[in-house]
């Protein structure tokens, strides 16, 4: 997502997110929209397939024009997945 101004007052003005959208970063449309959502994430490789896998539960925003998805990973499951793809080179 990208935050874009579509106001025509100058940025000097103090005007805050008045007139500022999100907006999706691949197709510039406004139509972004967040999901709740849970993902299972399994390690790569034959090695990968032995590893217990990482559940997340991110909020997702979706672009309903192209169908561009983004979402951050929480630290800790972050550090997991960091974690378990060191082990598995
Ligand atoms: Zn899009």
């Amino acid at each position: 997502m990208w935050l874009v101004c579509r106001s025509n007052i100058p940025h000097s003005a103090g005007v805050g997110f008045e007139g500022w959208t999100l907006v999706c970063r691949k197709c510039s449309s406004g139509r972004l929209e967040k999901f709740n959502t849970e993902m299972n994430f399994h390690f790569p490789g034959w090695n990968g397939l032995e590893k217990p896998t990482v559940w997340v539960f991110p909020e997702v925003a979706v672009c309903l024009n192209c169908g561009f998805a983004e979402f951050s990973m929480p630290e800790g499951e972050l550090h997991e997945l960091a974690e378990g793809v060191q082990n598995t080179e």
